[in-house]
C-alpha cells in the first residue's frame, strides 16, 4: 500500500503532530520551558538551586516491539519509560526531546504515536521541545530532562544496612500479559485486557518519586524485573538484601495463577516500572502517609545488610519461612539482559 502522506514533508510532518500541540502544552503551562521546538536548540531556564536530571531511552522496531504495534501505545511507552527514570532519582519533569526514525510518512500512524505521546506528556506536564525526524528503520528514541533541588537526587549508591526495601504497586503483570500474548498460558476474560494495559501502558511513579526525596536512601524503578534490578542497588550500595517472597506485591489478576508462577513472574518479570527503594525503619510512617495521599499501595518486601562476601547476595525467604537454596533462588534471580 503506498503511503497515505507521501506528500507529507518532513517539516509539515513535525508542525502537524508535534509543534502544534507542543505550542499548546507550553502556552497553557511554559514552566521552565524558554524556547521550544523550531530553532537549533530548545533552550531550558535554569535554577542554581536545582540540578538537571537527563535519561534516555530508545524503543527499537523488532527488538522492543513488532512492526504492527499499537502506535498509540507506542507513543505512550517510549515517553513513560522515561518518565520513570526521572521518577527513580526524585526528578519533576522538565520536557522531553524525540528522536524518530520513520520508514514511511503514515499519517494514521503519526496521528495515533501523538496521540498516545501527547496524553502522557500532559498527564505529567512534561512539553516535548525538540527532536530529530528522519526516514529510516522504525526507531523510537526520548531523552527525557527532569530537575531535582541540589544534593536531593536519589541514587542506586545509597541504601544502608537496616533499611526497609519497598516497591510500590505489584509487580509481575507486564510478564503475565506478555505470557497470556505469547500463548503460553490461558487468562480469563477481561483479565487479559487489564493487564495488557498495564504492560503497553505503564504509569511512571512521578509523584511517588518527587515524595521520597529526603525519606528514600536509594531507588530504581523496575524495568527488567525486581530482583534482578534491586541487585544494582547491592552491587552500587555494597549491601546484601533479605528478602520475603510472599510479600513481594501482585496483582489479583497474578494471584489467579499457580504459586510458582506468581513468584517467578513478581521476581523476575520485567517492564512494571513500579519503583524499588530502601529507607531506615524510622521512615515507615511518613511512607505510609504517602502511600495514602497517592492512593498507591507501597509494600515492605525485605531489608537491607551489611554486605557478608565479596559480592552483594540477595536471601529469599520462601512461603514457609525458611530461605530458598542457590538453584530455587537462582531461578528468581535471572533479569533481562539484551545481550545476554
Ligand atoms: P536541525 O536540522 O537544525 O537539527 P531540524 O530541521 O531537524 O533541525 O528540526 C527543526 C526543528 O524541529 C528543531 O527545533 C527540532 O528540535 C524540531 N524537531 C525535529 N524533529 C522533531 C520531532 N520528532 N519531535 C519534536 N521536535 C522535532
Ligand atoms: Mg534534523
Amino acid at each position: 500500500m503506498q503511503s497515505q502522506t507521501s506528500s507529507l514533508g518532513e517539516f509539515d510532518l513535525i508542525q502537524r503532530f508535534f509543534k502544534t500541540q507542543s505550542e499548546l502544552m507550553l502556552v497553557s503551562n511554559p514552566g521552565s520551558v524558554k524556547l521550544g521546538i523550531g530553532d537549533d536548540c530548545a533552550l531550558l531556564k535554569t535554577d542554581p538551586a536545582e540540578e538537571i536530571a537527563i535519561t534516555s531511552d530508545m524503543l527499537v522496531c523488532g527488538r522492543h516491539f513488532f512492526p504492527d504495534a499499537n502506535p498509540e501505545w507506542l507513543g505512550w511507552k517510549a515517553l513513560a519509560v522515561n518518565l520513570s527514570d526521572l521518577a527513580a532519582m526524585g526528578a519533576r519533569p522538565l520536557g522531553f526531546t524525540l528522536a524518530l526514525a520513520l520508514p514511511e510518512a503514515n499519517s494514521a500512524w503519526l496521528e495515533a504515536f501523538s496521540k498516545g505521546l501527547f496524553t502522557i506528556a500532559n498527564q505529567f506536564a512534561c512539553p516535548l521541545i525538540g527532536g530529530d525526524t528522519t526516514a529510516g528503520p522504525l526507531n523510537i528514541c526520548i531523552t527525557a530532562f527532569g530537575s531535582i533541588p541540589k544534593d536531593e537526587a536519589i541514587r542506586r549508591t545509597g541504601a544502608l544496612a537496616g533499611d526497609d526495601i519497598w516497591v510500590s504497586g505489584a509487580v509481575g503483570d507486564a510478564r503475565l500479559a506478555l505470557a497470556a500474548l505469547r500463548h503460553e498460558l490461558e487468562l480469563k476474560n477481561g483479565d487479559l485486557e487489564i493487564i495488557e494495559a498495564r504492560m503497553h501502558q505503564p504509569t511512571p511513579r512521578v509523584h511517588l518519586g518527587i515524595a521520597l526525596r529526603g525519606i528514600a536512601n536509594s531507588a530504581l524503578d523496575i524495568s527488567d524485573g525486581l530482583l534482578g534490578d534491586l541487585r544494582h542497588i547491592l552491587k552500587q550500595s555494597g549491601k546484601d538484601a533479605e528478602i520475603f517472597l510472599d510479600r513481594i506485591p501482585k496483582s489479583t489478576t497474578l494471584r489467579k495463577q499457580s504459586q510458582t508462577i506468581q513468584n517467578q513472574y513478581a521476581a523476575t518479570g520485567g517492564d512494571d516500572y513500579e519503583l524499588c527503594f530502601t529507607a531506615a525503619s524510622s521512615s515507615r510512617d511518613a511512607i505510609t502517609k504517602i502511600s495514602e495521599d497517592l492512593n498507591l499501595p507501597l509494600t515492605q518486601i525485605g531489608s537491607i545488610k551489611s554486605m557478608q562476601s565479596s559480592a552483594p547476595e540477595i536471601h529469599i525467604v520462601g512461603n514457609d519461612g525458611k530461605e530458598l537454596d542457590t538453584q530455587e533462588a537462582g531461578l528468581l534471580l535471572k533479569s533481562f539482559d539484551h545481550f545476554a
